[in-house]
């Protein structure tokens, strides 16, 4: 028996958790949270727990891996498998190889990988609990871990979906929204607005998209807002090269 909801959006614009179609969810991050990473965040997004942790930058080995001009990122985002209702068989699976590889990618313009070269920057992305755009918010956290970290950037990747309910486009998915709407689009983007990740499940047309990815980056300016505030507490700036002589 499906447990599909008969409407998504009441009568007063208000989503199932009372949400506006413009809204996140609400948001929480805390940097530094684990001693032993170079960098960690610990980010709550509605539902979703998540902790990344950035290790290096290091020696890569086996060293035939190491490029001779900058540093590799690796990024592994993981489910925990008492993160959903049902227990999700521990280690890698399809889903969380092509994550790890997309998430790893969207920090691609931003990362100043040129400064190690032949070093290694892992990023740990885990879910702790899941419900409904966790990839999003692993990228969110990740960010926050690698600035942490020390790691040299040139600004800050955020992240969230957009998808289609009712007819409707509606910002950063719930469960249900995500589980039985009509189409999901995860984005990510760095401040400038280059948009760095961007996948769709299900049915928009092109002009829904384009409508999407402008609903996105008003998201994402909010998380950028998120993340800037929980530096500001952390270092008392946002700015880079003070960052860099911490
Ligand atoms: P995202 O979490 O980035 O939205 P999906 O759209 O693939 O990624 O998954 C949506 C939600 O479905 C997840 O947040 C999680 O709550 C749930 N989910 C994903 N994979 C599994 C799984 N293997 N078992 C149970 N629930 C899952």
């Amino acid at each position: 028996m499906s447990d599909k909801p008969e409407k998504f959006i009441d009568e007063n614009g208000l989503r199932l958790d009372g949400r506006r179609v413009d809204e996140i969810r609400p948001m929480t991050v805390e940097m530094g949270v684990l001693s032993r990473a170079d960098g960690s965040c610990y980010l709550e997004w509605g539902n979703n727990k998540v902790l990344a942790a950035v290790y290096g930058p290091r020696e890569l080995h086996p060293r035939r891996l190491q490029r001779p001009s900058e540093a590799l990122v690796r990024y592994r985002y993981n489910m925990a498998a008492f993160s959903v209702e049902d227990r999700i068989r521990p280690g890698p699976s399809r889903r969380s190889t092509e994550i790890s590889k997309v998430s790893g990618e969207a920090f691609e313009p931003v990362v100043m990988k040129q400064f190690y070269p032949g070093a290694v920057i892992d990023v740990f992305a885990e879910v702790l609990q899941a419900d409904a755009g966790t990839r999003t918010a692993a990228i969110n956290a990740a960010t926050l871990a690698l600035v942490d970290a020390g790691i040299p950037m040139k600004g800050l990747v955020a992240s969230c979906a957009v998808g289609k309910v009712d007819g409707q486009l509606v910002l950063d998915l719930n469960k249900p929204e995500d589980n039985y709407g009509d189409a999901d689009l995860p984005i990510a983007m760095t401040e400038d607005g280059e948009i760095t990740l961007l996948q769709m499940d299900g049915n928009l047309t092109a002009d829904e998209i384009a409508k999407g990815i402008e609903m996105a980056r008003k998201g994402c300016e909010q998380i950028f807002a998120i993340q800037k505030e929980a530096l500001l507490s952390k270092f008392g700036t946002t700015d880079e090269e003070e960052l860099l002589k911490e």
